[in-house]
C-alpha cells in the first residue's frame, strides 16, 4: 500500500472519498453506500479506512484490527474505484477522524478535495469527535441516510452547524437496513450471512472463526 493511498488516484484536483468505520465486519451496507456516494459526488476513489482503536466503541470486544483490515481489503478488491487504507491502524493510539483527514490532506497533491462519507448515526455523534469544528475545513461531509435511525432529535442540525452548512451535503441513497451488529449476531446464532457480506468476507469469518462466541 502506498504511504498515501489517495495519491494513487493521481492527478491534481482529484476528488477522494473516505469511508471510515470499525468494519467489524464490512458488509453490503457499507459497500453500497460508498458506491452510491462515489457516483453521486463524482469521486475518483473511495478509501475504506478501518479504525485502529475506535474510542467510541471502547468496552466492546472488537475483532483484531488485522482481521478487520483483511476483510475490508478483500471486500474492495474487485472495484477499481475502491481501496483499503491501513492509515488509522498504523497510526496507533485512539483513532480520531481529524488526524486522518489532516494526514490525507498533507500527502495528497494540492487541489485534492476530500469527502468524508458517514451515515446519519455517525454524524449525529460528530459533535463529540475531537476537533469537530475543524472537520469542515478539511473535508466535505457526505451524509447518507440509514434505515431505522431517527434523525428528528436535532443532533444532525447541531453537527451541521459545527461543520458549516456548506461543508455538509446530504447524499440520497437506496438504504440497506443492515449493520455489523446484525452480521455478528447472525454468525453467533449460526445463521447464514451469504449475500449480506461479500463471499470473501464470509469465507474469512468462517476460516478465522470470528464472531462465534
Ligand atoms: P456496528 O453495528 O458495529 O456499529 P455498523 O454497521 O454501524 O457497525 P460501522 O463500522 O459502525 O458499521 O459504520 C461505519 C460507517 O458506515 C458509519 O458512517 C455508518 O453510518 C455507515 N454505515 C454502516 N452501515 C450502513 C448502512 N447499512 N447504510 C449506510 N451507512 C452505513
Ligand atoms: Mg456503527
Amino acid at each position: 500500500m502506498l504511504p498515501c493511498a489517495a495519491a494513487a488516484s493521481g492527478a491534481t484536483g482529484a476528488r477522494v472519498g473516505i469511508m471510515g468505520g470499525t468494519f467489524d465486519p464490512i458488509h453490503i451496507g457499507h459497500l453500497a453506500c460508498a458506491e452510491q456516494v462515489r457516483a453521486a459526488c463524482a469521486l475518483d476513489i473511495v478509501l475504506f479506512v478501518p479504525a485502529g482503536d475506535p474510542w467510541m466503541k471502547r468496552g466492546r470486544d472488537l475483532a483484531p484490527a488485522a482481521d478487520r483490515f483483511a476483510m475490508v481489503d478483500a471486500a474492495v478488491d474487485d472495484n477499481p474505484f475502491f481501496a483499503a487504507s491501513a492509515l488509522e491502524i498504523d497510526r496507533r493510539g485512539a483513532t480520531y477522524t481529524v488526524d486522518t483527514l489532516r494526514e490525507l490532506s498533507g500527502c495528497c497533491p494540492d487541489g485534492t478535495e476530500l469527502f468524508f462519507i458517514a451515515g446519519v448515526d455517525a454524524v449525529a455523534a460528530l459533535p463529540l469527535w475531537r476537533e469537530a469544528d475543524r472537520l469542515g475545513s478539511l473535508a466535505t461531509i457526505a451524509v447518507v441516510t440509514r434505515p431505522g435511525y431517527d434523525t428528528s432529535d436535532g443532533r444532525l442540525d447541531a453537527a451541521r452547524r459545527l461543520v458549516g452548512a456548506d461543508r455538509m451535503v446530504d447524499v440520497p441513497i437506496v438504504g440497506i437496513d443492515l449493520s455489523s451488529t446484525d452480521v455478528r449476531a447472525m454468525v453467533r446464532a449460526g445463521r447464514s450471512i451469504r449475500y449480506l457480506v461479500p463471499r470473501e468476507v464470509a469465507d474469512y469469518i468462517e476460516k478465522r472463526g470470528l464472531y462465534r462466541a
